[in-house]
């Protein structure tokens, strides 16, 4: 499997899709078949979620395995440190490099629900930039490492440039390029990318979007994660909040809006967050002039 800087190596931008592991195998078959249309779209590398709390572990490695025997596709296996030992990792880490896995999303992850006030133990890692760490010991020359980005900071962070630092750390310990969790004001990534490269972060920044397909799942997703919602958001979609067809119409539009922007203004990819599911994804990549 190629990894994903090699990719870069050949190419300014890239167009990548996320997928999560699916429970049932309806859902599967759908991941099949989505992962089907987007590859033919010129994907360049897929990823794929990681269970919430170190949970299903296997769950993501079969669907990475899976996409992997089905498309000449790159795909990243995104791994969660929070809830493992440092012997897990590596017992872990040395089975993915057995079957062929090449690229990493390196995450610290979140907590479960039932379990707020969690804090790891000695033998755990704290923080994403120990896994990388872990990573770049063990195979450094055969992984290639993704790490997460936050364009208005993460939640917990005490600033943003305290959060920049940190993401300058992440680098600094052998992480090859950045994702950002999702944002719907360009202005807001292009801020960021300035802030981090003041802070000497000098890897690829690949923005993450989402789609807008469900106004009041995306008002509960960005109140976890800690994403803004912009009045203008709010504006078009809370009104149609009760009509899927018009909310996947707008939301379609916005979203050709900020990526055709976001080409425009120089971003080195697009990574569309797709649930598992061809369209819209499919649509917005057709009408965006790359
Ligand atoms: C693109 C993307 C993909 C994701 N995929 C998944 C997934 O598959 N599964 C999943 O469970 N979650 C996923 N997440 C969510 C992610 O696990 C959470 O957002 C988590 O809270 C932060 O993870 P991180 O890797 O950025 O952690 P870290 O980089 O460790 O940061 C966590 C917090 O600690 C602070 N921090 C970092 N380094 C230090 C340091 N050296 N000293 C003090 N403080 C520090 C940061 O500012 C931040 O507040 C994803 C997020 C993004 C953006």
């Amino acid at each position: 499997m190629k990894k994903i800087t090699d990719i870069f190596d050949e190419k300014p931008w890239t167009l990548s899709f996320e997928f999560f592991p699916p429970k049932t195998d309806k859902g599967r078959q759908r991941l099949w078949e989505s992962a089907e249309a987007l590859a033919g779209l010129g994907a360049d590398f897929f990823s794929v979620t990681y269970g919430a709390g170190g949970s299903e572990s296997h769950a993501t490695l079969d669907v990475v395995l899976g996409l992997l025997y089905r498309h000449d596709v790159a795909v990243m296996h995104h791994l969660t440190c929070i809830k493992h030992t440092y012997r897990e990792i590596r017992e872990q880490l040395a089975a993915m490099s057995r079957v062929g896995v090449r690229n990493i999303m390196a995450l610290r992850g979140d907590p479960r629900k039932d379990e707020p006030d969690f804090v790891p133990g000695p033998d755990q890692p704290k923080y994403a930039y120990q896994l990388v760490e872990i990573i770049h010991e063990l195979r450094g020359d055969w992984f290639c490492t993704g790490v997460a980005a936050f364009p208005e900071g993460h939640p917990m962070a005490g600033t943003v440039q305290l959060d920049s630092q940190y993401l300058r750390i992440k680098q600094d310990r052998g992480a090859d390029f950045a994702v950002t969790q999702l944002f719907f004001n360009n202005d807001v990534y292009l801020r960021f990318v300035d802030r981090v490269r003041d802070a000497g972060v000098s890897m690829r920044l690949i923005p993450g979007l989402l789609p807008v397909v469900n106004y009041e799942k995306l008002v509960q997703f960005c109140n976890t994660c800690g994403a803004t919602i912009p009045k203008e958001v709010h504006e078009i979609f809370e009104p149609i909040k009760n009509d899927p067809e018009e909310t996947r119409k707008r939301g379609i539009d916005f979203a050709v809006r900020q990526c055709q922007d976001l080409i425009n203004r120089g971003a080195p990819g697009l990574h569309l967050y797709c649930l598992n599911r061809a369209e819209p994804a499919r649509t917005i990549v057709d009408a965006v002039d790359f």
